[in-house]
């Protein structure tokens, strides 16, 4: 089975492996463990080092074990850093960043800083250095566009007056990040970390200092922060999974390779799909196509069925298209080989021929 799943997505076949025979030991289960014994906390430190060299985080940010998923963030960003009297600017580009907004408009002032609303997001706003209004608590944009098929190549440049936030739910781990142009990154690991069930945050040390203390205490960052993201029980099971997932990608040869991987398999399906006489026309502008979701379109509703049942029985799964905008997508995030992708194309070719 080759597996394009959006999210809870394809895991490599070793994490699986080791999950199994790592993670199910019949004298104690990672499931098993206390949260707070020695074998845990080995895991728990050892996940967060991991990320923090793959990463190459410096020293100067946290990272956060939290639940809730990315759509916990929606909330509990604006919840911590938008305080009355400012204002928070989004950038929209999908589903996704009007949901973030959505949430942040109930918290507080918010605006849109940039949209590609207009032209149906298939574009990422052409911005080059941002240029905030006055009193904005921060900037928050979606790295890549899970639905729409769209990413950020490089952030705007960042003057330090004001913090940017990231949700990169769909491409972190995909690529480097410039953490000079980044002050807090979020997203649920099921995608390129991992299973459900954890959402990583990475977050500025000097920023918390700023955070609303007035509201619950589990939705402050300071208190996970303080106890090391053991202040409640963490999911477990899931950061001792993407701790196997971080050893794998180390593997890999770090963000850099898997970034060089992504942008092959990516690039030989959108080129097959520019060579395909408008037969599968991709959603997304050329200058912003993602190198994690292809998000594309056949000449027919009927051909889309047609396509997606013929591709199931062949053993390509996950190919549906978001329900709130159909069509097909592939997912090509980090653990989807070279080869599914390949055998993907060649499947597509064969289709077309057969269906055109
Ligand atoms: N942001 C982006 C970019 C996403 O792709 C998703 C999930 N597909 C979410 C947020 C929501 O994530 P969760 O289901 O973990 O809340």
């Amino acid at each position: 089975m080759y597996n394009f799943n959006p999210g809870p997505a394809a895991l490599p076949a070793e994490v699986k492996r080791r999950a199994k025979e790592e993670g199910f030991s019949p004298d104690l289960a990672v499931m098993e463990m206390s949260h707070r014994s020695k074998e845990y906390e080995d895991i728990h430190f050892g996940t967060k080092e991991k990320i923090k060299k793959l990463l190459s985080v410096p020293d100067s940010y946290d990272i956060l074990f939290l639940q809730g998923g990315a759509s916990l963030q929606f909330a509990m960003l604006p919840m911590n850093f938008l305080t009355p009297g400012k204002k928070a600017g989004y950038v929209l580009t999908g589903a996704w960043s009007e949901k973030a907004l959505e949430e942040a408009s109930r918290c507080g002032d918010t605006y849109v800083y940039a949209s590609s609303a207009d032209n149906q997001y298939r574009s990422i706003p052409q911005i080059h250095t941002w240029e905030p209004e006055d009193n904005t608590a921060y900037l928050h944009l979606t790295s890549n566009n899970t639905i729409y098929g769209t990413q950020w190549y490089s952030l705007p440049e960042h003057h330090h007056d004001f913090p940017v936030c990231v949700d990169a739910s769909s491409d972190i781990f995909s690529r480097p990040v410039n953490w000079s142009k980044v002050d807090l990154m979020y997203a649920g690991a099921q995608k390129n970390a991992g299973p459900s069930g954890v959402t990583v945050v990475i977050v500025k040390k000097a920023w918390l200092e700023e955070a609303e203390t007035g509201i619950p205490k589990i939705l402050q960052y300071s208190t996970h922060q303080k106890k090391d993201s053991l202040y409640h029980t963490p999911p477990t099971f899931s950061i001792f999974t993407m701790g196997l997932m971080m050893d794998w990608l180390e593997k890999q040869g770090g963000v850099e390779k898997i970034y060089e991987t992504n942008a092959q398999k990516a690039s030989s399906l959108y080129k097959m799909m520019d060579e395909s006489d408008h037969f599968y026309q991709p959603h997304a502008d050329t200058l912003s196509r993602s190198t994690m979701n292809i998000t594309f379109r056949l000449p027919s509703v009927e051909l889309e069925q047609e396509f997606l049942s013929h591709a199931q029985k062949e053993g390509f799964i996950g190919l549906k298209g978001h329900r709130s905008i159909g069509g097909c997508r592939i997912s090509l995030y980090n653990a989807v080989t070279l080869q599914s992708a390949n055998a993907l194309h060649d499947f597509m070719i064969s289709f077309r021929q057969n269906h055109s």
